[in-house]
């Protein structure tokens, strides 16, 4: 199995940026990633400075090229496996997240990862739910930082980016150039203090070309799916997130637009990712059991539906 180290990484993402590996379609291969500080908060004495963020945050490993991918083709990212070192860092800074003003100083937390729980503070164990914070394919025009989510994925922080999880993204350029970075081994909704359970990591992936059109990005989990969208404030992320998800049960799923509306309103989840980043990003979820109740056997199956133009 091909391993992209850490050290391979980009501070944005770029039809620029030079691949530092090709993987096949249906190719099963690993990416090492750095956590969003660079690793360079080793011990609570580590301080986040000016200097460290001149140096740049939130690397992400990549790109790798993904052959036969062109643009207008939508990369399935099927998300296999998911592994972290055994600490996680938080460094609260006032002024920083939606939190700014009750955080005081500047404070960097090592939190260890035993069994399955974070120890967090006071001793309190939280369930470890491993999830990826930035990943994306290269933007159709300029250069995106890594910290900013978009309409190529990004820093969406979604904590529902998880092992077992398949994200859609777009593909703007020859190869799709995909890179990813940012774990957080735990992370509510929100971000609200600027940041999660920050760790380094590893996380296995298998890619998949789809011929078709789908309101991207969008995540498929086991139960449901969730469109997501990205802007400046929450009422802007509403209307991306309503707009992709009324797209796919007009055109994917061929119900009428009230049809839609009606069924948005009952069985869609309206849910906030982060609030934190210099975009915002919500998403909307969508139980498959109603695509079930309206004759689609998969979510795969919608989107072959499309792809045939039926
Ligand atoms: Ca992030
Ligand atoms: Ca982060």
């Amino acid at each position: 199995m091909k391993t992209v180290p850490k050290s391979m990484f980009c501070h944005a993402m770029s039809v620029k940026n030079r691949p530092v590996i090709s993987v096949n379609p249906g190719e099963i291969f690993r990416v090492e990633t750095e956590d969003c500080y660079s690793g360079s908060l080793r011990s609570p004495k580590d301080i986040f400075t000016e200097e460290l963020w001149k140096k740049g945050v939130n690397p992400a490993t990549g790109p790798v090229f993904i052959r036969g991918a062109m643009p207008g083709d939508v990369l399935k990212v099927d998300i296999l496996k998911i592994t972290t070192r055994a600490h996680a860092v938080m460094c609260l800074q006032h002024g920083i997240g939606a939190l700014a003003g009750y955080v005081e100083g500047v404070e960097t937390s090592l939190f260890e990862i035993k069994s399955g729980k974070l120890i967090a503070d006071r001793g309190v164990a939280l369930p470890v739910h491993t999830m990826i914070g930035v990943i994306g394919t290269a933007p159709a025009g300029r250069a995106i930082r890594n910290g900013v989510p978009g309409e190529h994925g990004g820093n969406m922080d979604c904590n529902r980016i998880t092992a077992g999880t398949a994200i859609y993204l777009p593909v703007n350029c020859r190869g799709a150039l995909l890179a990813l970075g940012d774990l957080h081994a735990v992370m509510g909704d929100g971000e609200t203090a600027g940041c999660g359970a920050e760790v380094s990591g590893a996380v296995t992936l298998k890619t998949a070309l789809l011929k078709t059109r789908l309101p991207t990005p969008c995540l498929e989990a086991d139960d449901c799916v969730y469109f997501i969208g990205s802007a400046k404030t929450l009422d802007g992320c509403e209307k991306v997130v309503l707009k992709k998800a009324v797209t796919f049960l007009t055109q994917c799923l061929g119900l009428k637009p009230n049809e839609a509306a009606r069924f948005m309103s009952l069985a869609g989840d309206l849910e906030v990712c982060q609030v934190v980043d210099p975009l915002k990003t919500m998403r909307l979820r969508l139980p498959k059991e109603l695509f079930r109740k309206l004759g689609f056997k998969t979510f795969a199956a919608i989107v072959a539906r499309k792809k045939a133009g039926r």
